[in-house]
C-alpha cells in the first residue's frame, strides 16, 4: 500500500498527492505541536486550519477513503511531521510514501530527508494548483520576464488567456489600477458579508483552542470562517455577487469599523487548499461577462491572484533561504509591543491591529500602509516584524508572507519585488482613511507636540536610509522635498518618539 501525507494546507480533493488513489492506500493527516507554535499563531487562523483538516478527513472518509487521522491531543502524538510520519509507517508498513511538495521552504527541506530517514521510497509530487510552477516561473526569470510583477502578470494574462480577446488585453488595457484608487465617499455603506456558524467539528476545535493556545493573539469570539468547500465556494460567490462590482473602486480605501468593505476574502481558502485560484479568477471572468462587475474591479482583482499572488511565490522559491536573511537597510529596532495589544495613541494603527485581533484579518493597504508602512519608517527589524504578520493573519504562509513583508513591506531584499520602498507620510493615510478624523494626533501638523508621527518618522526614514535610497531614481522627487526641509528638528523629534520619550513625542513606542 501506498501512504500518502496531506498537510494542512493542502485540502484539495484533485491534490497531486491524492491522484492515483489505491483501494488500499491510506491517507495520513496530522496536527502538530511544532507547526502550531513556531510563532504564536491568531486563534482563530489555528482554529480555521484544524477544523477544515478534520472536515477534509471526513469528507474523504465519506468517499470510502481510508484517512489515520492525528489529532494534537493524541496522547502518542510526537509533536513533529517527522516524528508522526515515522509512527504511521511503523503502523501501516506501506512500500512507498507520497507527498505533495510543501508550500514552505523548511518544510520541503525536511520532506526531501525522508528518504533517507524512513528507509523507503518517498514520490514529492509537483503542487500543480498554481498558474506558474516552480520551474516555470525560473525559466521566465532566466529569460528576463520576471523582472517586474507588471511584466510577469502579462505573461500569465497571454498563457491563461484570463481576460485576453484575439490576443490584446480586454478593455484595451493591461491595468486599470489608476482607476483603483478612491476613498470611501461618506454614506457608502458596505455589504455585510456570509459568514459561518460553527457546527459542531468547529465548535470542538474552538474549545481545543482555547484551552492550549489561550494566550495566543487574538479573539475567537466571531469565529466565521468556511472550514469546507462547500462553504468557500458559497464565500466565493458572496464577493462575486456583491463586493466585485466596487471592489477596483475601492480596494485602497479603509475605514474605521469596517473590517472587510469590498475585498474578497478568499486568501485564507486559496491558501489551504479549499478554493483554487483558476476557478476564482474564471468567477471573476464570468460576472465580467455577464455585465455584473465592470473591468476595472475584475481586471484589479485578477491581477492580484495571477498576478502578485503567483510572482511573490516565484520570488520565494527563487531566493530562498538567503531571501530571509537579507537586511537592505540595516533596521535593527525591536518590534513595539503595541503590534500585540493595539494599545497606541495612533488611531490607524489601533484600528488596523483592532480588525486583525478581531478576524484575523487586514486587507492589504492596512498591511502594507499602516502596520507595514509603521515598520518601515521606525526601522523594525525584519526577522520581528515578519514574525508578527506570520502570526496574526488566517492567511498567513511563509511562501506568501515573506516576500509581501520582507520585499514589499521592510524593503530588505534591497528591491528585488518592489523597485522602491512604500513609504509614506501621515497625508495617504488621511486621504486613503477616517482614520485621522478622531486621532490624538493632528495629520496636518509636520512637527512639534501633536504632529502626526508618520510625518516626521517619514522624513526621519529618507534621512537615515539616504546613502542607500538617493541613488534610486524613483526616490528623487522625495529627496528633491526633502532638501527643502530643515533637518535637525525632524531628527530629533523622530528619535525622541522612536525613544519613546512620552515629553518630547506626545507618547512615542513605549506607550
Ligand atoms: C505586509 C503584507 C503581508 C501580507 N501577508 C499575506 C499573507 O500572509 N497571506 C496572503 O495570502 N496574503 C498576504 N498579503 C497579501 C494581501 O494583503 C492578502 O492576500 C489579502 O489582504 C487577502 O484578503 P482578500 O482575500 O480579501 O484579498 P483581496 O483584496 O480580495 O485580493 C484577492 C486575492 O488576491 C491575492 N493577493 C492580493 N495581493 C496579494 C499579494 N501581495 N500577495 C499574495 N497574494 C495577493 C490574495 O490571494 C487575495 O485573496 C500580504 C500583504 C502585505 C502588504
Ligand atoms: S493622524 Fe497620523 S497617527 Fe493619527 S490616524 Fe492619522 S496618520 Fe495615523
Amino acid at each position: 500500500m501506498t501512504l500518502r501525507l496531506v498537510l494542512g494546507d493542502q485540502l484539495t480533493r484533485g491534490l497531486s498527492a491524492l491522484q492515483g488513489l489505491g483501494a488500499g492506500d491510506v491517507v495520513l493527516m496530522v496536527e502538530v505541536a511544532e507547526e502550531a507554535s513556531y510563532v504564536p499563531h491568531h486563534k482563530q487562523k489555528l482554529a480555521l486550519i484544524f477544523s477544515a483538516m478534520r472536515h477534509f478527513a471526513q469528507s474523504l472518509r465519506e468517499e470510502g477513503v481510508t484517512v489515520d487521522y492525528v489529532t494534537l491531543d493524541h496522547p502518542d502524538n510526537s509533536g513533529s511531521f517527522g516524528g508522526e510520519v515515522a509512527r504511521a509507517v511503523a503502523r501501516h508498513k506501506p512500500s512507498e510514501l507520497v507527498v505533495t511538495e510543501a508550500a514552505e521552504w523548511r518544510v520541503l527541506q525536511m520532506m526531501q530527508g525522508w528518504q533517507g530517514r524512513f528507509g523507503l521510497p518517498v514520490q514529492i509530487r509537483d503542487d500543480d494548483r498554481f498558474f506558474c510552477s516552480r520551474a516555470d516561473f525560473a525559466q521566465l526569470t532566466a529569460a528576463k520576464k520576471t523582472g517586474r510583477m507588471e511584466y510577469f502578470y502579462r505573461e500569465m494574462r497571454r498563457r491563461s488567456g484570463l481576460l485576453m480577446q484575439d490576443g490584446a488585453p480586454t478593455g484595451g488595457q493591461w491595468n486599470f489600477d489608476p482607476e483603483n484608487r478612491k476613498s470611501l465617499p461618506k454614506g457608502l455603506r458596505p455589504p455585510a458579508r456570509l459568514r459561518f456558524v460553527p457546527d459542531a467539528t468547529t465548535r470542538e476545535v474552538l474549545a481545543m483552542v482555547e484551552q492550549r493556545f489561550s494566550g495566543n493573539f487574538g479573539d475567537l469570539a466571531g469565529f466565521g470562517w468556511a472550514v469546507t468547500r462547500t462553504e468557500a465556494l458559497q464565500a466565493l460567490q458572496d464577493f462575486i455577487d456583491n463586493a466585485l462590482p466596487q471592489f477596483g473602486d475601492y480596494q485602497d480605501a479603509m475605514k474605521a469599523g469596517e473590517d472587510f468593505l469590498f475585498h474578497g476574502l478568499i486568501s485564507p481558502y486559496l491558501n489551504c487548499g479549499l478554493l483554487q485560484p483558476r476557478e476564482v479568477c474564471a468567477a471573476a471572468e464570468a460576472a465580467f461577462a455577464a455585465g455584473r462587475a465592470p473591468i476595472n474591479a475584475v481586471e484589479g482583482f485578477v491581477r492580484q491572484v495571477l498576478g502578485w499572488r503567483e510572482y511573490v511565490r516565484g520570488i520565494y522559491w527563487t531566493e530562498m533561504p538567503a531571501y530571509a536573511a537579507s537586511n537592505h537597510l540595516g533596521a535593527v529596532r525591536d518590534l513595539p509591543a503595541f503590534y500585540w495589544t493595539g494599545a497606541t495613541q495612533m488611531r490607524c494603527m489601533s484600528e488596523c491591529i483592532g480588525v486583525t485581533q478581531r478576524t484575523g484579518y487586514a486587507h492589504h493597504i492596512q498591511r502594507l500602509m499602516v502596520t507595514g508602512n509603521f515598520a518601515l519608517l521606525a526601522g523594525i527589524e525584519p526577522a520581528q516584524i515578519e514574525a508578527w504578520y506570520l502570526a496574526v493573519y488566517v492567511d498567513a504562509y511563509d511562501w506568501v508572507e515573506l516576500p509581501n513583508v520582507h520585499g514589499m513591506v521592510c524593503h530588505a531584499d534591497g528591491g528585488r519585488l518592489g523597485s522602491k520602498p512604500y513609504a509614506a507620510s501621515g497625508a495617504y493615510i488621511d486621504r486613503m482613511s477616517d482614520y485621522c478624523g478622531g486621532c490624538a494626533y493632528d495629520v496636518k501638523q509636520k512637527l512639534g507636540a501633536g504632529a502626526c508621527p508618520f510625518n516626521y518618522l517619514y522624513w526621519n526614514f529618507l534621512i537615515a536610509n539616504e546613502p542607500v535610497l538617493a541613488r534610486n531614481p524613483r526616490m528623487a522627487l522625495a529627496y528633491k522635498n526633502l532638501a527643502r526641509l530643515d533637518r535637525a528638528p525632524i531628527v530629533a523629534q523622530a528619535q525622541a518618539f522612536l525613544a519613546g520619550d512620552p515629553m518630547l513625542a506626545q507618547g512615542g513606542l513605549g506607550i
